[in-house]
């Protein structure tokens, strides 16, 4: 924001007590939009800045952004992808060990001092050579492959096509995948293609030994078909950074043991948040001086 605030003249909606009147006396002149997916551009504010040229966003996801019609009007569209890959991958790898190996039963046994009364905790199970199917085989599934081979995972993907560079066994369907592994990592973007893809027939597929992680986007699990499956014992656990309707998540979820849960912040370090809101920045410097954006959706 300090840098914005240096070179252009802002017109801050976050921070306007009334939107419409800014709107109303100044969206004639703007050329420019930065915001985030979270916080999203409808296509309501876009047919009200008849003069945007750019929507810079922070996050990768483009699902909350009106990319179709930005297109169709000649708006550019840019996002910041790459630069989270690591982080995002870390945490779907945190997931996964934090599941699988019961990292918060481990700590509250140990807080709630069952280990002096009890003696030591039921065993949990393995990662090593343990199947991981990932669901979006792109930047950051990728990302999450190089790891998980580090831990001895054997892996096969999901997408909608096959990747001739790349070497994992290739599914061009969800719940046969599902069915060949012991993990599911989704890694998927949101929107209507993907919605509710991870749905009960790929949840019971994956068994009750399975395990799903979701770092992708809520809007691509059935939450309600994942609660029945946790609650039934027709799935072993889950991981999850993202949920269909954040921050709100359902009860059950919060009362079970055998899911870890994050806040949507897969990408929430210091360092690549720094890197995405400069690559924002860089992206507005790049269509005011005329050069090529440097991440175009
Ligand atoms: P990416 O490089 O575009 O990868 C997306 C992958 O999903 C591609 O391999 C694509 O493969 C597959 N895919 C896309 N649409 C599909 C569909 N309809 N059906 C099946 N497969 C589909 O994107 P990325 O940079 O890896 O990011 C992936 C997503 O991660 C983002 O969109 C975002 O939702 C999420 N994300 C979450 C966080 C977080 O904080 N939790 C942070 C960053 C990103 P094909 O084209 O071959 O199908």
């Amino acid at each position: 924001m300090a840098e914005l605030e240096d070179l252009y003249i802002l017109h801050r909606l976050d921070q306007a007590t009334d939107s419409d009147v800014l709107i109303a006396n100044f969206g004639e002149k703007i050329e420019v939009v930065v915001t985030s997916n979270g916080v999203g551009f409808s296509r309501e504010l876009l047919d009200r800045l008849p003069n945007l040229k750019l929507v810079s966003s922070q996050g990768v996801g483009t699902d909350g952004l009106c990319v179709e019609a930005c297109k169709a009007r000649g708006v550019h569209v840019a996002n910041t992808p790459d630069v989270l890959n690591d982080d995002v991958a870390d945490m779907a790898l945190m997931l996964l060990l934090a599941t699988v190996r019961r990292l918060l039963p481990g700590d509250r046994w140990v807080r709630g001092g069952h280990w002096v009364r009890d003696g030591m905790m039921p065993l949990n199970r393995c990662v090593r050579g343990k199947r991981l199917g990932i669901a979006g085989l792109g930047r950051i599934g990728k990302a999450i492959a190089h790891r998980a081979e580090a831990f001895g995972l054997d892996i096969a993907y999901y997408g909608r096509r096959e990747q001739p560079e790349v070497d994992y066994p290739w599914y061009d369907d969800l719940q046969a995948l599902a069915e060949d592994v012991d993990i599911l990592v989704v890694a998927l973007p949101g929107g209507e293609p993907t919605h509710r893809l991870v749905g009960r027939s790929v949840l019971e597929a994956l068994g009750p030994d399975g395990y799903l992680v979701n770092i992708g986007r809520g809007s691509v699990v059935d939450e309600p078909d994942l609660v029945e499956v946790l609650s039934s014992g027709m799935l072993a656990g889950a991981g999850l950074d993202v949920f269909a309707d954040e921050p709100n998540v359902p009860q059950a979820l919060l009362d079970m043991d055998n899911v870890v849960l994050q806040p949507h912040c897969a990408s929430g370090t210091e360092e690549t948040r720094h890197a995405m809101a400069q690559l924002v920045v860089d992206n507005v410097a790049a269509y005011f001086s005329g050069s090529p954006l440097l991440t175009p959706v």
